[in-house]
């Protein structure tokens, strides 16, 4: 019975020994072991859990399950990195990114954290609906949040304690709540919907109070409303802006993927050659290289190779940058579109990171990035997510249907594309892309001539139609 690896008691004894003297260990270091240098997404795989809540999963957190988190979640805990902008469709991956970021640094890295929403009754909502739960689920979160014994009478809804910082959370439109304590981490949730107080705008006010530190941090999430008005969308436009790419399966070709330009759905013509009848229930994706469409199961399994990348246009060796469409030019130039790895790399190189998900911007010339990294925006659509009611089928089914309703046509350019809505259009100009394509046309004038005309045809864009017309 007995052998050489069974346990004696003497063994037993060492090993309880060993384990009492490990602790003490532990316990001495712990006042100057520096934070484990993991990122966002090491983090959460590794430590995060999900709440049991009625619906929704629980257990553990896995970051590949919504792969098309984990470049904001990088940028997160990027060196240098101060500003993160998330441009989203709604439910994607908003929310569980705010309750990531307090989750790391009250875990491993704590500080003063403010959490603002709209109004102070939001600010209580996310505190039960959301903090209580993660904290509960999450064991380190559960050791270290909101179990100090000297501050009970602190302890709120509102205000969170842990060893070495705190949470709290409070309405963006009471300025009170922006005026004191000096915090490092700003997380500002649904940035559109803030009022602008009569001491200025909220979230200058809010990021006032990080200036303090060296390593400050500001989250600003949202998606967006009407065009003009969209904070969210001016912050975008001031950051890197990142953007999505998946590998399509059938041939490997790397693609933005874009509904105008992408989705396509069967319609019913009748004998003049007239849609009578849409059908977008058939609705799927398809490859801008090979034109080979996606079932659900392919698409779910690109969206595992999601990748982001800079495409902020910039200026270097005395020339101007636009890195979507030097991709474009880059690939369409090749014999063989599906294999762009090549094109790809003379835009973008691997940034280090978990799993090669991002992508910067470097100069086609010279090499050196393009773009700094201090502002990280990122936006994506509907297209990018693992849920069972985001198919393509479902975004274009609600497309057809909010079409000649603006209330539903804003709705649907804010929750399924993450994109602020152009009332009465629909349509606007991607500058960079028109100016692109401009060509020189010359040709002799014959005399006698009295008129000229130029007929173009109608170009689709990024997402946007672009209509040219030029008559003279
Ligand atoms: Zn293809
Ligand atoms: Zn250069």
């Amino acid at each position: 019975m007995s052998t050489s690896s069974s346990p004696t008691s003497g063994n037993l004894k060492h090993a309880s020994t060993q384990a009492k003297s490990d602790q003490i260990r532990r316990t001495g270091r712990r006042g100057w072991t520096p934070p484990p240098r993991l990122s966002l997404p090491q983090w959460a795989d590794r430590y995060r859990r999900l709440a049991k809540v009625a619906g929704s999963m629980s257990g553990p957190w896995s970051t590949a399950a919504v792969e098309v988190a984990r470049g904001p979640m990088f940028a997160v805990t990027e060196p240098g990195m101060h500003v993160i902008t998330t441009m989203v469709s709604t439910q994607l991956l908003k929310t569980s990114f705010i309750e990531n970021v307090f989750g790391y640094f009250a875990h491993l890295d704590p500080c003063r954290i403010l959490l603002l929403q709209p109004k102070d009754d939001a600010a209580v909502q996310f505190s039960k609906e959301r903090i209580t739960p993660l904290v509960r689920a999450t064991p380190v979160l559960r050791e270290r949040v909101g179990t100090s014994r000297m501050h009970t009478a602190d302890e709120t809804l509102l205000f969170k304690s842990f060893r070495g910082g705190f949470l709290a959370l409070a309405g963006a439109g009471s300025p009170d709540n922006l005026a004191h304590r000096p915090i490092r981490i700003v997380l500002a949730d649904e940035i559109d919907k803030y009022p602008v107080t009569h001491e200025g705008d909220p979230i200058t006010l809010a990021e006032e109070r990080v200036a303090t530190f060296a390593n400050w941090l500001a989250v600003r999430t949202r998606s967006p409303t009407v065009q003009e008005e969209s904070r969210i969308e001016a912050s975008y436009h001031e950051s890197d802006q990142w953007r999505v790419s998946v590998e399509y399966p059938h041939c490997g070709h790397r693609q933005f993927l874009d509904f105008f330009l992408h989705v396509e759905w069967d319609k019913r013509k009748n004998a003049a050659g007239n849609v009578v009848e849409y059908r977008p229930r058939t609705a799927r994706a398809y490859c801008e290289a090979c034109g080979a469409g996606w079932s659900e199961g392919e698409r779910l399994n690109a969206l595992q190779t999601a990748r982001w990348h800079q495409t902020r246009p910039f200026e270097c060796c005395c020339a101007r940058h636009v890195p979507l469409d030097d991709y474009e030019r880059a690939w369409r130039g090749t014999d063989d579109a599906s294999d762009n790895e090549d094109a790809l790399a003379t835009v973008w190189d691997w940034w280090a990171s978990d799993r090669h998900a991002v992508y910067r911007a470097k100069c086609p010339v010279c090499g050196a990035w393009g773009i700094d990294n201090i502002h990280a925006g990122f936006h994506t659509s509907k297209l990018y997510s693992p849920r069972q009611r985001d198919r393509p089928a479902d975004v274009a089914s609600k497309w057809l249907a909010a079409q000649g309703d603006e209330d539903r046509l804003q709705a649907w350019w804010n929750t399924q594309m993450g994109m602020p809505y152009r009332p009465h259009t629909g349509r606007g100009l991607h500058i960079e892309a028109l100016a692109a394509r401009g060509e020189v046309w010359a040709a002799p004038v014959e005399d006698g001539v009295a008129v000229l005309v130029v007929g173009a045809d109608v170009q689709r864009t990024y997402g946007v139609e672009l209509e040219t017309g030029l008559g003279a």
